[in-house]
This record gives structure tokens, sequence and C-alpha cells, in this order.
């Protein structure tokens, strides 16, 4: 038989070496591999390095699930699957909370699978071509392991675009109800893991909210792109006076009702549907402190420029406007967008804005979205917390 192979140009090994998962087109010499073939990767001079995916759609042409010359089997996925639910045990998570990240593709070396975990459900997304050749082994090593009570398919994720993939979302396993009730940190939220946002939460958000839980007693809070009211709940139940969700959404803002209602704290919170670039262009900002969470605003390296502009028109405008002594906590969730490129943007703002502006509290994501240390690219969420005087 025909063993699929693909051989690096001269020299292309070193990322390899280095664990990194990711084989780039131009480091590819020869690929003798059908998209979404497990395939064997060698250096140059024929050298056996590793084993991963192929897909000649895509800049990042290889994805490597292990790093020596053994096929990737069944025990494999077991074995990445067991130890990924052992390290959100052992970093505590179901202690505070029922909705969390459980495989963080390569953040737990599999890449292009994402599978969240509610109250017992899973839902799971594929990312990629070659995850895709591995669904119904990867639903069924879910069930062994986990025991869920349902298996919902939310793979209609726009990247999947590139990969040559069509969005496909639907029931893998028993019944998934549309809405799952989950609870985190003694709140209470509603998911409707089958239309909302991702697979449903932003548990990457999950520490970040209890920051502001802890810091927001006595203020007034205006939660920019609030989604379903994560962060509203959050500041409320830590005794903030008020609460207003603005976000262009409106079956999100009938959930942050929702919750809030859930979480008894509905009479300090009211919601506004705009659009945020209009909003912060056209109301004054009385809140005393402010979160700012938009969407991925880069979603490829093309539009960095672009982002960086809607990144920074939104910092100096909420910079400008807000009150004395506010607190703003701003993200961003473009892997694009290091830390280091969004403080250049938040600095570029504050001295735009002309106000006195410090850094309190520099967060990122949680312990169930592990970074891999051979891929810096999984760490991509960034939050500040500003104090604003
Ligand atoms: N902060 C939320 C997650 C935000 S997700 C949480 O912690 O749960 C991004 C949100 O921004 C989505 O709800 C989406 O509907 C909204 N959105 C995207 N573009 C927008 C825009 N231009 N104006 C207002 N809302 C927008």
């Amino acid at each position: 038989m025909n063993m699929q192979k693909i051989i690096l140009k001269k020299g292309k090994e070193k990322s390899v070496l280095n664990k990194h998962p990711w084989i780039f087109s131009g480091a590819v010499a020869t690929a003798d591999a059908f998209d979404g073939q497990l395939t064997l990767v060698c250096a140059s001079d024929g050298t056996e390095l590793a084993w991963g995916y192929y897909n000649s759609r895509c800049d990042i042409a290889v994805r490597i699930l292990r790093f020596d010359n053994v096929k990737p089997d069944n025990d494999l996925l077991v074995s990445r699957v067991r130890q990924a639910v052992a390290a959100r045990h052992i970093a505590g998570i179901p202690q505070y909370t029922n909705a969390y990240r459980i495989i963080h593709s390569e953040g737990d070396f599999l890449p292009g699978l994402i599978v969240d975990w509610y109250a017992g459900h899973c839902v799971m997304q594929i990312l990629t071509c070659g995850m895709e050749q591995l669904k119904v082994t990867i639903a069924q090593i879910l069930k062994d392991i986990l025991n869920p009570m349902s298996i919902y398919e939310r793979s209609d994720h726009e990247g999947r675009k590139i990969e040559g993939l069509h969005p496909v979302s639907g029931q893998i396993y028993g019944t998934t109800p549309d809405v799952i009730e989950i609870s985190e940190n003694d709140m209470r939220f509603l998911v409707d893991v089958k239309r909302g946002q991702k697979t449903g939460f932003f548990c990457d958000q999950r520490d970040n909210r209890n920051t502001v839980r802890r810091l927001a007693h006595g203020r007034d809070v205006l939660n920019l792109f609030s989604y379903t009211g994560g962060f509203s709940v959050a500041a409320l139940t830590g005794a903030a006076r008020v609460a207003i969700s603005v976000d262009s959404s409106q079956d999100a803002l009938d959930l942050a009702v929702k919750n809030c209602r859930l979480n008894g704290v509905e009479a300090q919170h009211s919601i506004v549907k705009e659009d945020v670039f209009d909003y912060i262009n056209t109301h004054d900002i009385e809140q005393n402190f402010i979160v700012c969470d938009p969407p991925a605003l880069v979603k490829n390296k093309a539009h960095i420029p672009q982002a960086l502009r809607g990144y920074k028109e939104l910092n100096l405008k909420i910079m400008r406007k807000a009150p004395r002594n506010s607190l703003l906590l701003t993200c961003s969730c473009s892997r694009f967008v290091d830390v280091k490129l969004f403080q250049q943007v938040i600095f570029g703002a504050a001295v735009d804005a002309g106000r006195d502006v410090q850094i309190i509290g520099k967060f990122s994501q949680p312990l169930d979205h592990p970074v891999s240390v051979y891929c810096p690219e999984t760490e991509y969420l960034k939050a500040m917390l500003l104090r604003i005087t």
C-alpha cells in the first residue's frame, strides 16, 4: 500500500523538532496525501518526524497529533481526552462550575477539536478537515469517558470554510435541551447551546466575571457587547447599583434579561439593542465601571490594521467619555493580536483621550483553556483592567 507521506523542504523541520503543531504550506516540498488524511511527516533527508493530518487548501497544511513515527490510533485519542478531563479536575474547575471547556484544541494536543461541557451535556465543535474524519471516533470516546446525557455538534464556525467544510449542527447522541441551565460561582445562567454564539456561552470569561463581581460594589456598570449578560449578572450579584447590557442581538439580550431574573437582579438591569460603535458615538457615558468585550475583530492576518483601528476607536471613545475614577475592563479575543499589541492600542487610545490611565490588572483565559507551551497561538484572550482618572 502507498504510504501517505509529506516531505518537508530542507531546513524546515525546526518547528516540528520544537513540537509546534502547525506546518505551513510553504514548508512542504512534496505531499502524497488527501485532504484530511493522517500522514507521516519527514524531514528532507527522510527522517520520520511526526504524524498529523493534511489539508492542501490551508495555509496550515499539517496539524500534528504526535511527534514520533507511530501512526495515531484510537488509544492515542483516548489518552488525550483522558488527559484533558484530568487537567480540569486537577485545576479544581468542577468545584465551582458545571460549565467548562473540556477540550481546547491545540491547547490539549487535539488540533481542530473543541468540546464544552454544560451540566452533563457535551457540545462539540470540529474546526478542521482532519478532525472531521475522526468525529465519529471522538464522539464515541466522549461517550465512553464522560458518560454525558447528550452530545450536540456545533460545527458552524466560519473558519471551516477555508478547510473546505460546510457548517454542520445537530444531535449526535441523546437529546440536548434547547436551553441548558448552568451554574458558575453561585450564579446561574441559561445557555442556548443550539443557536447561541460559539457553543453557547463564554466560559473563557469566567475568571474575569468573578473579578468584575468583586469590584462592582456600588458602581454603575455599562456592559458593552454583553451577549447574554454574563458580566451584568456578575456585577449585579456583586452589588453594583445598576447595569446596562448593550448588544446588537435581540436574542442575546432576551437571554440577558432572563439571566438577571434567574439571579434575582432584574430590577437593576436594563438592555439596549444597538450597535456598540453607534452607541458610544451617540451616548454620554455616566457609568463608572465599563466592560468592553467585542467579538474577535481580527479574523485573519490581513485584517489586523483594520481591527486595531476598531479596538482603538472603542477604547478611545470610552476613555474620553468615562467619568473620573472609572474602571474599564477591556478585552480582545483576537488570536492575531497579542498582549503587547493590544497594550499598544490601549496606550494610543489613552494618549489621544488625554486621560490618566493605569493598568491595574492584566488577565487571560481561565484554567480550562490551557495554552500549549509549544503553540503560543493557543493563548488568545486578553483582558486589561484600567483605572481612568
Ligand atoms: N461579553 C460576552 C461575550 C461577547 S460576544 C460574555 O461575556 O458573555 C460578542 C457579542 O457582541 C455578541 O453577543 C454579538 O451579538 C455582539 N456584537 C457583535 N458586533 C456587535 C456590534 N457591532 N454592536 C453590538 N453588539 C455586537
